[in-house]
């Protein structure tokens, strides 16, 4: 099987009727770069920059990042790297950060909100991103956004970083695209305003998910519940992908359920741009794409948007699969 599906390597992510998406991978230590473009990468649409605060006991410095990003940059050539900036809390602790116990931890002091009041936090890292962003085609994404306010205060911290660069004469790259991630209804819901500050949305689906049907990612005992069949959560991917191009920004997702063989035909139809996932199902990604015709998928996508549970989504999905 894997032998077969190496065939689609080298071979674009294109549907049987010649149309073209992007099909990326996912990371989240610079090991993992390999292993993307082995597997027929097209690029990174999601490099979580968590693991360089880990396993230690302090913030890594300017300059650790700088040569981790431009490693990372360079091995990629000119394949887009979308390097999201730090999503501590949640999910992801750092011990040296002491931070005070939340009663809920996903719904507090976590990512942006943290990295927009800490500017030691924040600004090493886009200095590191805009500095390493020389040497390939970084883009800059920014987690868990939940207003226009928190957009625009981001990209003035952006502004704020270029302007000390360039009085401290260091290079950087002054046209870095800047994105955001799709993780959290209320960012959905006002996509159409967000759209326009940004190059690029990607939708996060397992924060999505977690959020719009109020199921805790980490609970297995319903883990069942969190499933981007829901058609809440589809009607919010295709609105966020409306919304994007309106405004004539790509709309890519880089949480699981880009992977997702049964889900394709539904994001291919429903527009999707960019498929980020971990490097094993990339292969299998490109193969199920080339049985599809963008027209069909079409058809299927606006088919299932109509449908009223996640078990008649399931349901079609099967009986549709190529
Ligand atoms: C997501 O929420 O879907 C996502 C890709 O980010 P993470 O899993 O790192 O929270
Ligand atoms: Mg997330």
């Amino acid at each position: 099987e894997q032998e077969r599906l190496k065939a689609f390597k080298d071979q674009k992510a294109q549907t049987k009727d010649g149309y073209q998406v992007e099909v990326a991978g996912n990371m989240g230590n610079l090991k993992d770069v390999d292993p993307i473009l082995a597997n027929g990468g097209e690029g990174v649409g999601l490099f979580r920059s968590e693991f360089l605060y880990m396993d230690r006991n302090e913030l890594p410095t300017e300059e650790e990042q700088f040569e981790v990003y431009k490693k990372a940059t360079e091995k990629m050539g000119d394949r887009p790297l979308v390097i999201r900036t730090l999503d501590v809390g949640g999910d992801k602790e750092l011990p040296y950060l002491d931070f005070p116990e939340e009663m809920n931890p996903f719904l507090g002091y976590r990512a942006i909100r943290v990295c927009l009041e800490r500017d030691d936090i924040f600004k090493p890292q886009l200095r590191a991103l805009l500095r390493a962003g020389l040497y390939g085609n970084i883009k800059i994404m920014f987690p868990m956004i939940s207003s226009l306010d928190e957009l625009l205060a981001a990209k003035a911290k952006v502004e704020e970083v270029k302007a000390d660069l360039k009085a401290e004469g260091i290079d950087f790259n002054q046209n870095i695209d800047l994105g955001m991630m799709i993780e959290i209804p209320a960012a959905v819901m006002i996509a159409d305003k967000l759209a326009k500050e940004v190059d690029f949305f990607s939708i996060g689906t397992n924060d999505l998910i977690q959020y719009t049907v109020a199921v805790d990612r980490m609970n297995e005992q319903i883990a069942e519940m969190h499933t981007p069949y829901h058609p809440a959560v589809l009607r919010l991917i295709k609105r966020t992908i409306e919304a994007g191009h309106a405004e004539d920004i790509w709309v890519g997702m880089c949480g699981e359920a880009a992977g997702e063989e049964l889900l394709l035909p539904f994001l291919l139809g429903a527009g999707l741009d960019e498929f980020s996932m971990s490097a094993v199902s990339i292969l299998k990604i490109k193969e199920i794409l080339t049985k599809w015709d963008l027209d069909s998928a079409q058809k299927e996508s606006a088919k299932i948007l109509n449908l009223s549970t996640a078990a008649e989504v399931k349901a079609y999905l099967n009986k549709i699969k190529k």
